[in-house]
């Protein structure tokens, strides 16, 4: 469904991304860890375009990614993204964030686009408080609903950058549960994160990064257990 081959991606003369190879299925959740700075941000923004490269090819469902203008706005509707600041939209109640999309992008009726953020809001259990604005929620529920949203576009993946790692530690469970939910029901993602649980729980693959560099890959259960990589086993020995 995703499939990145040789990405180059420099910041001026800072190689932050080094041929990068990764293919994604259908329905598999990929978990990228790594230390600091290594470019998981940095290859999770490219793959909905938030960030140009310099060489290489990334398509997503066998289409590469597009230049600008239109087709820009209906690839970051097929490729969900969420972020560990919740980037709602503060001047909107929690149901206008999530029906925006839908109705602006996808050209959806409002009433259908309500029906539909009703259902998702129900889902990560938002629903009765569809009314009120971001700021009066805490930030586990801020972060549901953010999942919410991107959701309402029906993404066709998901990518998670670090979306528990800004949360107080009673909240970061809340949240991993709708993603472990998002998970079993089928959803292709892509997620940063440090949670070794989610990983454990719910990964396919995990993706370890270092320099710019996919160092390791490996399914969660060898590669948190057996890592084969020096710079794997350093790492892991400094957050386990
Ligand atoms: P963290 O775990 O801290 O979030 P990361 O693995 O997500 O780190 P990136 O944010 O992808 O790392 O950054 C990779 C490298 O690219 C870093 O050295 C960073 O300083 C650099 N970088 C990222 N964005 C930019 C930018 N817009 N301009 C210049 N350098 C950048
Ligand atoms: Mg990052």
């Amino acid at each position: 469904l995703v499939e990145i081959s040789h990405v180059e991606k420099y910041f001026g003369d800072f190689h932050a991304l080094k041929d990068i190879d990764l293919s994604i299925s259908r329905g598999e959740v990929v978990v990228i860890i790594g230390p600091s700075g290594s470019g998981k941000s940095t290859l999770c923004r490219t793959i909905n375009r938030l960030e140009t490269i310099q060489s290489g090819e990334i398509r997503v469902d066998g289409v590469p990614l597009p230049a600008e203008g239109q087709e820009l706005a209906r690839l970051r509707a097929d490729v969900g993204m969420v972020f560990q600041s919740f980037n709602l939209f503060a001047h909107m109640s929690i149901l206008e964030n999530v029906t925006l999309g839908p109705i602006k992008v996808r050209g959806m009726k409002k009433a259908e686009a309500e029906k539909l953020a009703m259902e998702l809001l129900d889902r990560v259990g938002i629903a009765h408080q569809a009314q009120k604005f971001p700021a009066q929620l805490s930030g586990g529920q801020q972060q549901r609903v953010a999942i919410a949203r991107s959701l309402a576009m029906k993404p066709k993946v998901m990518l998670f950058d670090e979306p528990t790692s800004a949360l107080d530690p009673e909240m970061i469970n809340e949240v991993l549960d709708v993603m472990v939910q998002l998970a079993k029901e089928g959803m292709t993602m892509v997620v940063v994160t440090h949670e070794m649980g989610f990983a454990r729980k719910a990964a396919n693959r995990v993706v370890f990064m270092a320099d710019g560099e996919i160092v390791e890959t490996g399914d969660p259960e060898s590669f948190f257990t057996n890592p084969q990589s020096a710079r794997a086993q350093d790492f892991l020995s400094k957050i386990l």
